[in-house]
């Protein structure tokens, strides 16, 4: 019996898992599914340029993963039984039929990813749009072009993904009067140079900056803050962080307090050798013992890991022992202008910064980058397809088998 591997979401991390194991072991070893709720790949680096009209490629996973080995499935994952080692999964639409299903696994990879973080403020969830997920950007988009000119748009959050929606909600439509409300100061933990640069775009954005604001509350019209401040809002739109899935938490996994799986460094989890987790929906530790923040930047190494480590202990292989570290942060302000701002291994930031329409361009590659790396899984490197050993899958089947 073939070895059951079954990747749980095709976002940026499951997609490049699946792909890089299906080239890292045979057909005749291992089945591999790759369970996804939405029939295409999302960029969701791009959610704030679809949110403000940008039409993005469409990317089929079915024609993404063709002759790949890699067995789709088009359905959404309710539930994970990790003692009997067993996925739920509900059909989506008429692709994937309806009711509910078992799938049963040798090895899990979970890589669901994560939404929107309302953090409990009142009002968020009846009055805020979020640009986390691609139904999300699309009902902001729809929102934004019914409104007319000189209405407020009032972004909150003043992390990378609240930057990027603003500058490219501002840019898009000049007519708007764009607000953005940051907990600190604008860009607080860039370097000079960078900080300084966001100031110059904002400014010529028109963006106006509510700094050291903490949002209390969202009305239909209005947003208010501890300082009570009362700003005018149209459209709210939250970026204030990501959450991961309930699913996870409600399994017997070791999750962090914020649902996260705990795992080690092959991205293995700490508590079912069975199941590995990657991208946002995994806890992992970086340098100098921080965690990863939530990003593509970090995810994707993970996912390497991951696929490589599962096809490492299957084949009787080396592990990887590849440290996974920051190089920069990029931030996109709209088409013209970006911002990348070079960061230690940990992510803090250093002097140097590149700004301008280079910067514009180096993220709009990075973007390109990181799609086409869902594509090439392996990064270039050959795909050597390694047979599982007899010694090895007897040993997992012995251990695994049902009571
Ligand atoms: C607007 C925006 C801009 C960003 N910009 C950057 C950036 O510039 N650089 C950067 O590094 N990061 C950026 N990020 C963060 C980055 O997008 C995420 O960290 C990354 O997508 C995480 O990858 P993932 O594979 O873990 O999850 P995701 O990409 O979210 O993929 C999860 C997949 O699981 C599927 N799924 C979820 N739940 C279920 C379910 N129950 N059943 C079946 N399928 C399910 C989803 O449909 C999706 O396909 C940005 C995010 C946003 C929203």
């Amino acid at each position: 019996m073939r070895h059951r591997i079954i990747v749980l979401g095709a976002g940026y991390t499951g997609a490049i898992a699946a792909g890089r194991l299906a080239r890292r072991l045979r057909r005749e070893d291992v089945a591999i599914t790759l369970v996804n709720a939405e029939p295409d790949f999302v960029e969701r680096v791009r959610m704030h340029q679809l949110a403000a009209g940008q039409d993005l490629k469409p990317r089929p996973l079915s024609e993404m993963f063709a002759g790949t080995g890699v067995e789709l499935r088009l359905a959404r994952v309710t539930g994970v039984d990790v003692d009997r080692r067993t996925v739920t999964v509900a059909g989506t639409g008429t692709e994937a039929g309806a009711g509910t299903e078992e799938l049963a696994y040798d090895t899990l990879v979970y890589a669901l990813g994560s939404g929107w973080n309302a953090q409990g403020v009142p009002g968020t969830a009846e009055h805020a749009y979020e640009i986390a997920s691609r139904p999300g950007a699309l009902r902001l988009r729809e929102r934004l072009a019914r409104l007319d000119t000189g209405q407020t748009v009032v972004v909150v959050g003043g992390g990378l993904t609240g930057l990027e929606a603003a500058t490219e909600i501002a840019e898009a439509r000049p007519d708007l009067d764009v607000a953005l409300v940051a907990r600190g100061g604008l860009g607080d933990w860039l370097s000079p140079k960078g900080r300084e640069h966001l100031r110059k775009v904002f400014g010529k954005l028109g963006i106006t900056v509510h700094e050291h604001a903490v949002v209390t509350g969202v009305g239909a019209d209005r947003v208010t803050t501890a300082e009570g401040e009362v700003i005018p809002a149209a459209v709210t739109v939250w970026t204030t962080g990501f959450a991961v899935h309930p699913i996870a938490e409600a399994t017997a996994l070791e999750v962090t307090g914020t649902g996260q799986i705990v795992v080690d460094g092959t991205m293995r989890s700490v508590s079912h050798p069975d199941v590995y987790a990657v991208g946002d929906a995994a806890m992992v530790t970086g340098p100098g013992d921080k965690p990863l923040r939530m990003s593509c930047a970090s995810g994707t190494p993970t996912a390497w890991q991951a696929a490589d480590a599962i096809a490492a202990r299957l084949t009787g292989g080396k592990l990887p022992d590849v440290p996974i570290r920051y190089f920069n942060q990029c931030i996109s302000l709209g088409r013209k202008e970006g911002l990348i701002q070079y960061v230690t291994a940990d992510d803090r930031a250093v002097r140097a910064a590149l700004t301008g329409r280079l910067a514009a361009v180096y993220k709009e590659l990075v973007c390109k980058g990181a799609a086409w790396s869902v594509a090439n899984p392996t990064l270039g490197l050959p795909a050597r397809r390694r047979r599982v050993t007899r010694e090895e899958a007897a040993a997992r089947s012995a251990v695994k088998a049902p009571a």
